[in-house]
């Protein structure tokens, strides 16, 4: 092994403090010993568990828009709507603003999101780097924070609650299939995907 090579140093995101890496142990996490910044921690999943994850999490959030999320029933009569439904009624209520923000949340950032890392995790099982490689790992990055299933969720859960006092509401298991899908989504959140930096230099070297 080279004396200097990519693999065998780690450099702070913060301050720029080079260090020689060194294999961490389950759960261990390393740390910038001048700022405290995390440097690097042990992979738990593997890239095809990853993979496996993202192939589950696309099936629920199919699911999840597929399905009826909630049921509305008004003297005897009953309508049950998919988020797509709510999204549309919304637009057409005039709150455009809404439903495009909701829109954005709850379909178009977590299908991008789903896409861009099994497109990345797809080459990386195979020891390659994906087409597109750096540009993804930078967009994956900025669309972060912008996955809001999990507010969805528990707003929808409480408008169910309170609208019960006026109308016959039932969940539908659309609602439920997003639970699963916030449940997925927060495992994954805590997998550190700059390791598909590595894997990457490690399947060339
Ligand atoms: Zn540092």
């Amino acid at each position: 092994m080279g004396k200097a090579s990519p693999e065998t140093l780690l450099v702070c995101e913060h301050c720029d403090t080079v260090y020689r890496r060194r294999a961490l142990v389950r759960g261990e996490v390393a740390r910038c010993a001048l700022c405290g910044a995390e440097l690097e921690r042990h992979h738990i999943l593997s890239v095809n568990a990853m993979l496996a994850l993202i192939l589950t999490a696309a099936i629920v959030f199919v699911q999840a828009n597929m399905w009826p999320i909630v049921t509305l029933g008004l003297s005897g009569q009953h309508s049950s709507t998919t988020l797509w439904g709510v999204i549309l009624a919304m637009w057409h209520e005039h709150s455009q603003v809404v439903s495009v923000l909701v829109a954005a949340t709850l379909f178009f950032f977590p299908l991008l999101k789903m896409s861009m890392l099994g497109w990345l995790l797809w080459f990386a099982r195979a020891g390659r780097r994906a087409p597109g490689f750096v540009p993804l790992m930078v967009a994956l990055h900025k669309l972060g924070p912008w996955t809001m299933s999990e507010v969805f969720v528990l707003g929808a859960l409480v408008a169910i609650v309170k609208a019960h006092a006026y109308f016959e509401v039932t969940a539908d298991p659309g609602i439920y299939a997003y639970a699963a899908l916030t449940l997925l989504i927060t495992v994954f959140a805590g997998v550190d995907l700059r390791q598909l930096w590595d894997e990457d230099l490690e399947a060339r070297a």
